[in-house]
């Protein structure tokens, strides 16, 4: 009988593993994670499950049954160690050996954390990735309490948005010009430096951390403009590296920093396969990857029928959101390249979008408590239409209409 064992057992392995069976696949399926719990969604890490507003059991993707339900055997708190992709063979910690005819990388990423050397492995200072760090972290989300969060990312701000509702005294550091500015146009940052501000964050941008200072547990930050801030805990949020260095080290090329794949999911060993933040993946000429739950989710149920012989090519159609207090950003399509923004005021009250373009082609649209027009763009881009920048800039313009021209 066929074995597929998929090594991650995070947003894209549950998806991968559930899509097997879903496709009527009935060979064995092992699913191996090291984390103690069954596969859960990341989001409410930094938004709800951090307010707590949602319980951990809301957060599990499937109930810990379906697994044994659905005849998939799900290895929680175990590490895979390495791959023998001659003999076919996965080992895990503690030197068990498990044999495959196919197997898929899911092992998502790494959050990047400061050097032991300027204070990054004093106590109280947290990433974000998984529950354990969440759990961490939570009880020091309190009013009076002194946080520091380095890195304006989306992680870091919503991290912001949540301790500042606490009544922690938030302090966001960006090294870069603005917030922000790796992954939205200045209006957008512009919008969400208003919006932090407005709830008393203070935003501090072109400042980089010197060192963290503390004899234990972290008690202070000093900046490279010179100035220093008392501080109860820290969060880094300065990006995350893709967990590759398995399937590195088992003869996997890399491409773009991730696993390499084809149009399929498929590494150059063809009997291996990735999925989700690991995997770069073909996008417009060039290799990249996509760093969430919707790419995680379509890339493995991809993936899940190519390893089941549809040969179908896998088409990203990226979208993303962020909650920031009673703001949901929602973001269709890739600005990579943009070289003009059109801004569109929506319907209600503080609704607005904004729009990227290169040349005449719609790229991308953010657009802020305006879920109207996030829908437009995001069929205007599946579509492959675009409008002139002029029709979205016009206030008289039906959106709407848009779509059928
Ligand atoms: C705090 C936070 C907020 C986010 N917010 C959003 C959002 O609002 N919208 C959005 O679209 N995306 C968001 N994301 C991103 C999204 O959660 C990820 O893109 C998604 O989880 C990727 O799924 P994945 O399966 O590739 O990786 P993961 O879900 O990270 O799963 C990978 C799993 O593999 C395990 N693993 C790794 N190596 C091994 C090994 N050697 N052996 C065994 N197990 C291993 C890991 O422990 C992990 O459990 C957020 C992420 C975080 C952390």
């Amino acid at each position: 009988m066929s074995h597929i064992v998929v090594v991650g057992a995070g947003q894209a392995g549950s998806s991968l593993v559930a899509k097997l069976r879903a496709e009527g696949f009935d060979g064995e399926v092992t699913l191996i994670g090291v984390e103690p719990v069954p596969p859960y969604q990341r989001p409410p890490l930094s938004k709800a499950y951090l307010l707590g507003d949602m319980t951990k059991e809301r957060l599990y993707l499937r109930p810990a049954e379906f697994y044994a339900d659905q005849n998939i055997t799900l290895r929680t708190s175990v590490r895979v160690t390495g791959i023998d992709p001659v003999a076919k063979i996965v080992t895990l910690e503690g030197s068990e050996e498990i044999a495959y005819d196919q197997l898929a990388f899911t092992t998502g990423s790494h959050p990047n954390t400061l050097p032991a050397a300027i204070g990054g492995t004093l106590d109280k200072v947290y990433t974000v990735r998984d529950l354990q760090d969440a759990d961490a972290m939570a009880p020091h989300f309190q009013a009076g309490k002194r946080a520091l969060i380095l890195g304006g990312g989306y992680i870091g701000l919503e991290a912001a948005a949540v301790a500042a509702k606490k009544g922690v005294a938030v302090t966001l550091v960006e090294m870069g010009e603005r917030i922000l500015q790796r992954v939205a146009c200045a209006q957008t940052s512009d919008y969400f430096r208003a919006l932090h501000s407005d709830h008393g964050v203070d935003i501090r941008e072109s400042t980089g951390l010197a060192r963290l200072i503390g004899d234990g547990a972290v008690t202070g930050a000093e900046f490279t403009d010179g100035t220093t801030l008392d501080v109860d805990f820290v969060i880094v949020g300065v990006g995350i590296k893709p967990a590759s260095v398995l399937a590195e080290a088992s003869g996997i090329e890399m491409a773009a920093g991730g696993i390499g794949t084809d149009a399929f999911g498929r590494t150059n060993d063809p009997s291996i396969w990735a999925a989700g933040d690991c995997a770069s993946l073909p996008y417009r000429g060039t290799q990249l990857r996509l760093e969430s739950v919707q790419n995680a989710i379509d890339q493995a149920e991809a993936v899940a029928r190519n390893m089941l012989g549809a040969e179908t090519e896998y088409r990203a159609k990226p979208w993303f959101w962020s909650d920031q207090y009673d703001v949901k950003l929602q973001i269709a399509g890739l600005n990579i390249g943009y070289d003009n923004i059109v801004v569109r005021a929506g319907d209600k009250d503080g609704s607005v979008s904004h729009w990227y373009f290169r040349g005449d082609v719609l790229l991308a649209v953010d657009a802020m408590n305006d879920p109207r027009n996030y829908m437009i763009g995001k069929r205007l881009i599946e579509a492959g239409k675009s409008p002139a920048a002029a029709a979205i800039a016009d206030p008289e313009t039906d959106m709407k209409g848009l779509l059928s021209a």
